[in-house]
């Protein structure tokens, strides 16, 4: 995997300073190959490395993280903002009905997705109706009424027994039985092709112009690969569309496609679908997208992680402290406020070895997070001197710092009494383990 090279490339190394060039191209090498891997177009992955080059050139190396891992937090930002960053919402029409058209290639998911769609919208309150502008294939009309049912809707499909009727005459009275009875949304879906033709894009030009939406949705399959771009390309100049849906991400799909169509057409990806079934549909989301193209969600949330907990200079201040006995308040609160930001207390202790044992168990049901609120803001209700030297709280202080942060005063003498208690302690099993004062240095 992506994680692996980069780490048999880059292990050990830590630096000060800037990126070197070196770094940063061993490291845009490995990404390329990622990119490449996750089906992205080639002429997309050059542009997009070229711009990664040029920002993790200015780029100042982060004491949490090495430089293979900046740039992989480079790319993975530069990713998120590229996929879109913030979600679009869908737009809708100021005066209903608003009309959504489904356009893409047969088999891209169109008819799943207007079940999909329109039981999401039900959802949220909305009465949408589906119109079935697929006449091309014998079975389509039957296929979009049971995905209707199953989602709960209403299906608009021209009267059987016509002979094949025109797909445009059909959306246009869609949208008219919408208007006449209410419903809010209309969802038409079109017909596609096996490959782009020009039948085809005239046919979903001719429906847009016909019912004029407010959104067009292509639909693309993100199993395609390299061929959607060509593909986004077409519809984006045979019909145009206002925003992408991807679907058959539950297959083995990296999801380059999402990261080509957006480039190539600038259009923003609203939705994504994860399986046959009317529920696997969701927003999308850029981020979860950029780890699987990057293939490396793991190494991502680390690379998180690191950064928010793992200050290398700050601890090491403080293991000098602890060693010491110098440790403060201030400190104690950092400390804290960091081990918090892992996740409540009870989940971090309950990973510890021997958390099974019954003593733990019985020591993890009185560890509480209220406890460790009321600790905080006490220590907040302070000033930065008497944080500093604890040994100043006197009496009146105490009262201050009580009413202060809305706690008894005896609150206050418990958490001063036990923050010296601790120290005190620290300050022997640092001795007895070798570490703290100058001998920390070498840790
Ligand atoms: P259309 O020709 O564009 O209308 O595509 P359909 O909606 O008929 O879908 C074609 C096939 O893909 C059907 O068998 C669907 O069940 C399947 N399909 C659609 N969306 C998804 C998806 O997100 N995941 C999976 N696994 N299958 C999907
Ligand atoms: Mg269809």
């Amino acid at each position: 995997t992506l994680s692996d090279r980069l780490g048999a490339a880059l292990s050990g190394l830590r630096g000060k300073g800037r990126l070197s060039e070196a770094d940063i191209d061993t490291t845009a090498r490995e990404i390329r190959i990622a990119l490449l891997e996750a089906d992205v177009a080639l002429p997309v992955v050059r542009a997009f490395i070229a711009r990664i080059k040029e920002r993790a050139k200015g780029a100042e190396v982060s004491e949490a993280l090495n430089p293979a891992q900046q740039v992989v937090k480079i790319v993975n930002e530069e990713l998120i903002s590229v996929l879109g960053g913030e979600t679009r919402r869908i737009a809708l029409a100021k005066e209903p009905p608003s009309v959504i058209m489904l356009a893409g290639l047969q088999g891209s998911g169109k008819t799943t997705l207007a079940g999909k769609l329109a039981r999401w919208l039900k959802g949220q309150g909305h009465t949408p109706l589906l119109v079935a502008c697929d006449l091309q294939r014998p079975n389509a009309v039957n296929q979009l009424q049971i995905v209707g049912e199953r989602a709960g809707v209403v299906t608009f499909a021209p009267e059987p027994g016509n002979g094949v009727g025109d797909p445009v005459d059909v959306a246009r009275r869609g949208v008219a039985h919408a208007c006449d009875k209410m419903y809010d949304i209309v969802i038409v879906d079109t017909a596609g092709r096996l490959g782009v033709d020009a039948e085809l894009m005239q046919q979903a030009s001719d429906i847009r112009d016909a019912v004029r939406p407010d959104e067009t949705l292509f639909v693309v399959d993100a199993m395609i690969g390299q061929d959607a771009v060509t593909t986004a390309e077409a519809f984006r100049d045979g019909v145009g569309f206002t925003g992408v849906v991807l679907t058959k991400l539950d297959g083995d799909a990296r999801g380059g496609a999402a990261l080509s169509v957006r480039e190539v057409t600038g259009q923003p990806i609203l939705f994504a679908s994860n399986g046959e079934k009317l529920e696997d549909f969701d927003v999308f989301h850029p981020d979860r997208m950029a780890s699987r193209i990057l293939g490396m969600g793991d190494l991502l949330t680390l690379i998180e992680q690191a950064e928010q907990v793992f200050d290398a200079e700050k601890a090491q201040v403080t293991a000098d402290k602890i060693g010491s006995g110098e440790l403060t308040l201030e400190d104690f609160l950092d400390q804290m406020l960091a081990i918090r930001k892992m996740g409540p207390i009870g989940n971090i202790l309950g990973m510890l070895p021997g958390a099974n044992s019954a003593q733990m168990k019985e020591a993890l049901a009185q560890v509480d997070d209220k406890q460790l609120d009321k600790l905080q803001a006490i220590i907040r209700g302070m000033t930065p001197a008497e944080r500093d030297n604890p040994k100043i709280i006197n009496g009146s202080r105490r009262l201050r710092i009580a009413n202060g942060s809305g706690v008894q005063v005896s609150d206050v003498n418990d958490l001063v009494n036990r923050f010296f208690e601790a120290r005190k302690q620290m300050k022997q099993m640092a001795g007895q383990f070798g570490f703290g004062g100058a001998a920390a240095r070498r840790v």
